[in-house]
């Protein structure tokens, strides 16, 4: 006995989710059929498109942005600094303290040698351009304290270490604890700490 075509295809589109495993997609696939709103569902997939259409990461820096540019890079009163992060939620996180005016780059990925990722398949491409073209006088990395974290945060420092002062944030983290699970009052320790490479 299996489930109808349109079923086991919408378990399958769940399943490719990070964090979703076989049962939660059977899961959830049936709730949408069975035990949801029509109209929430409905809803749903227009946002879902809606979002695919109208956002992207901002071509300057990788901030997600439904403009041209972010909110960031139209922000003419940011100083000199670049912050490097691995992704979006980390920028959040960060923005959130309020102690940091610098411009970001976000990588929207982590150099891996263990899932297969290199350096031209994360947002690394435009980054020396962009820190000649911006004046950028300083860099501060903050990918998290993860072992590909780290293993990227080498690679960016031998990229740039000739041309400008280059940072770590310091971690008053865990090993391991990334960013986006830190608390305001550890990440602005973190930014306090930040040491050069
Ligand atoms: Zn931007």
């Amino acid at each position: 006995m299996k489930y109808p075509k349109a079923l086991e295809e919408l378990i399958a589109s769940f399943k490719k989710f990070p964090g979703i495993g076989p049962k939660t997609a059977e899961r959830l696939a049936l709730h949408v059929l069975l035990g949801a709103d029509q109209e929430d569902v409905k809803s749903l997939s227009s946002n879902l498109l809606k979002a695919l259409e109208e956002v992207h990461p901002c071509k300057n820096c990788g901030i997600l942005t439904d403009q041209d540019l972010c909110f960031v890079c139209k922000d003419y009163t940011r100083t000199k600094q670049l912050m490097i992060l691995e992704n979006n939620k980390d920028m959040i996180s960060i923005e959130a303290t309020g102690q940091y005016h610098g411009r970001y780059h976000i990588l929207n990925g982590v150099i891996s040698a263990l899932n297969g990722v290199g350096p031209d398949d994360i947002n690394l491409g435009s980054l020396k351009q962009r820190i000649k073209d911006e004046g950028i006088t300083e860099v501060i990395i903050s990918t998290n304290p993860t072992l590909d974290g780290e293993m990227t945060a080498y690679y960016i420092n031998n990229l740039l270490k000739d041309e400008l002062e280059v940072y770590r944030i310091g971690y008053g983290l865990p090993a391991g604890t990334n960013i986006e699970y830190a608390n305001e009052t550890t990440l602005i320790k973190a930014l306090e700490g930040k040491r050069k490479m």
